[in-house]
């Protein structure tokens, strides 16, 4: 038995239509079975929030956006506040994905403002961290992770900070079909716990799930989650699936 409750979210990127998330989610429901243990996030696009909200009936289900804005409203033409996100019913939201950070140019400064506006509306906070290819070949994994979260987590209080969820998603693992073994993983995890001691405290550190993303599969899906600082996963590609996600929330 896991010491926190697991976590496998789904995000789904910019993919499916209003009826291929309803489907989805009625599927998943009817067939994943008990979720005692765990809970299940599911991040669609923004303009599937609404009618997932609606099809989430079951228990241990979650509904989270994929972005925010940091502003609660404003001149800010295409973007989405948290406040709006707690209006359609979401529960939570990815902050800092690497997507957002790589190819629209977050910086973890903005992320910073993100988190406070997510735990300031008490939405639970998916912040993602992780390393590039050549920044782990020149053994920078540890310092830029540290940065990312040093600069993220600066203004977070610890009550807030329980409902912290991070996601430790090394660059080149995501949707490249290359995984960091078990090892690698669990060692950046146990990494970022003891950051998390250093933040706030023991007690709050210890209650903070992290996940790990970045080319989780069925077949790799167990193996990860037999490591004591494994919390849950971040799932892209095989979250699209109900059979791949069903068989990943179901690990043993
Ligand atoms: C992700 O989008 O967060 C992710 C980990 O994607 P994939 O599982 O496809 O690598």
């Amino acid at each position: 038995m896991k010491p926190r409750k697991t976590l496998i979210a789904a995000n789904w990127k910019m993919y499916k239509t209003v009826a291929e998330a309803v489907a989805f989610v009625q599927s998943m429901q009817d067939e994943v079975g008990s979720l005692d243990d765990r809970e299940v996030v599911i991040a669609p696009p923004y303009t599937l929030l609404p009618a997932v909200r609606t099809a989430m009936t079951r228990a241990g289900f979650k509904l989270a956006a994929q972005n925010c804005h940091w502003e609660d409203q404003g001149a800010y033409t295409g973007e989405i506040s948290c406040a709006m996100l707690q209006d359609v019913g979401c529960d939570g939201v990815i902050i800092g994905h690497s997507e957002r950070r790589h190819i629209f140019g977050e910086t973890d400064a903005w992320i910073q403002k993100k988190l406070n506006a997510a735990a300031k509306w008490g939405l639970m906070p998916i912040v993602c961290v992780g390393e590039r290819l050549q920044e782990r070949e020149n053994g920078q994994t540890f310092p830029v992770v540290e940065n990312q979260l040093k600069v993220a987590l600066a203004e977070l209080a610890p009550q807030p900070a329980r409902q912290l969820v991070i996601a430790y998603e090394p660059v080149w693992a995501i949707g490249t079909g290359k995984t960091a073994t078990p090892g690698q993983a669990q060692e950046v995890h146990g990494f970022i716990r003891e950051k998390l001691v250093a933040c706030f405290d023991k007690d709050v550190a210890s209650s903070i799930r992290i996940l790990y993303g970045g080319s989780v599969k069925p077949d790799n899906v167990d193996a990860l989650m037999a490591e004591p600082d494994i919390d849950g996963l971040l799932v892209g590609g095989a979250s699209l699936e109900v059979a791949s996600f069903k068989r990943i929330v179901q690990y043993r």
